[in-house]
């Protein structure tokens, strides 16, 4: 069996272990929901206190041009390419990730004017098939969504189909689609497909232009340490570029926002899917997370997390009864994070919180640990799973206060 010395072994190996210090965490908590929000990095604080105090206070609205405040979302947006495989000028910062599907769904009908269906997976993140909805009813019927289950999708593609929106790695079970090979088949029949990376980006090496990909979105709040309410991103492939008229056309999309002109036209590039006015405190935190990312090794980030999860299920499989692994037992099948279910999994998981492990729930049975290779260690994962063995043979979880429903899970 795994023992306490081993896992410190291993982190005394551990090439990242350097990066644990660069994140701000409570004492004595052990966080294992990095996959949900991401650690506070550390001189996030000062960041936002001087773009506060001195670019907003002191420069006021001369901090669009003397801080450089208008080209945030395209400063971002180059950074977040360098970690998902995208070209700079292809990926912009901003809006929330179920607005920028909004805009990529969009922007696919474009692509395929005469196509009708729009086509996702049954499970997929609730917000995903919401927007899709939301765009069948206001095309007044012509759009229509269609959910399918994640082994019937291939046989569902046709060419009817003009938009093919997946989560890489799927929220509840960490499962992987197979991104170059999904993207191939899709493309074989003229169906753009646009790729949800929310817990992918900074989890994972993404390789959006080696598959071809089209579209792709996701959070910067989750894996890329932005901040709660983070800017997302949308990547769009440049091919695709000109072919498409934003339909959140806003003014900061225009070809020249300060000719204030009567007609919208839009800017040339990925500029031309900005929307309003950024969230300039908001880009401050998430520029912070995503400067401490680009200096991590993204290969040594996912052998660790691959580490982590086959870890933590050993550790759950020998030490724990009564729990179901509902991620991929293969790490090459798995992002980084595992699931485990237990019917009492939401009043466990409070318990574990009270013990200082946190991790989340996920209705009806789920509990997700999410395994952040940059501040999580071997023995953090030893100890969480030392924690829940010891609230089950107790069975402290049994208690009033740990089976009140809270309204965020
Ligand atoms: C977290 C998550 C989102 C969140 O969307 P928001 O608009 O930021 O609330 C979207 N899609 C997936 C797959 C997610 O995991």
């Amino acid at each position: 069996m795994t023992s306490l010395d081993d896992v410190r072994a291993l982190d005394a190996q551990d090439p990242l272990a350097g990066f644990r210090n660069r994140f701000a965490l409570p004492e004595g908590v052990i966080y294992l929901d990095g996959n949900s929000l991401g650690a506070r990095p550390v001189g996030v604080a000062e960041r936002l206190d001087s773009v506060v105090r001195d670019e907003w206070g002191e420069d006021l609205i001369r901090s669009w041009n003397m801080h450089d405040w208008i080209n945030a979302p395209r400063r971002l947006g180059g950074k977040i390419a360098r970690l998902i495989g995208a070209n700079a000028h292809e990926v912009i910062a901003g809006e929330s990730t179920s607005v920028n599907i909004f805009k990529a769904l969009t922007a696919s009908l474009q692509l395929n004017p005469e196509r009708s269906i729009i086509l996702s997976e049954t499970g997929n993140f609730p917000t995903d098939a919401y927007m899709m909805e939301g765009l069948a009813v206001l095309s007044g019927g012509r759009i229509r969504q269609s959910l399918v289950a994640r082994d019937a999708l291939e046989d569902a593609l046709s060419p009817d189909v003009a938009a093919l929106l997946l989560t890489h790695t799927h929220y509840k079970s960490g499962s992987l689609h197979n991104m170059a090979e999904l993207t191939a088949k899709a493309q074989a029949l003229g169906i753009p497909v646009i790729w949800d990376l929310s817990h992918s980006a900074g989890a994972l090496p993404v390789d959006l232009n080696a598959c071809n990909a089209d579209f792709a979105v996701g959070c910067g709040y989750k894996y890329l340490n932005g901040g709660p309410g983070a800017p997302a991103f949308l990547f769009v492939a440049q091919r695709h570029h000109e072919r498409i008229f934003p339909v959140l056309s806003g003014w900061l999309g225009h070809a020249r926002p300060f000719d204030f002109d009567d007609a919208y036209e839009p800017a040339s590039g990925i500029d031309r899917f900005q929307c309003g006015t950024p969230a300039i405190l908001g880009m401050a935190a998430l520029e912070c997370g995503l400067d401490i990312m680009l200096e991590a090794d993204m290969a040594a980030i996912r052998a660790k997390s691959r580490a982590l999860g086959d870890l933590f299920i050993k550790l759950v499989e020998t030490r724990l009864e009564g729990f179901e692994l509902r991620s991929p037992r293969n790490a090459d099948k798995r992002g980084s994070q595992v699931s485990i279910a237990h019917e009492h999994g939401y009043a466990i998981m409070q318990a574990l919180i009270a013990r200082g492990v946190i991790g989340d729930f996920r209705a009806p049975d789920i509990l997700r640990f999410g395994f952040t290779p940059l501040y999580v260690g071997y023995e953090d994962v030893w100890t969480a799973v030392d924690r829940l063995a010891s609230i089950m043979q107790s069975g402290e979880w049994r208690q009033d206060r740990f089976n009140i429903r809270a309204a965020v899970t």
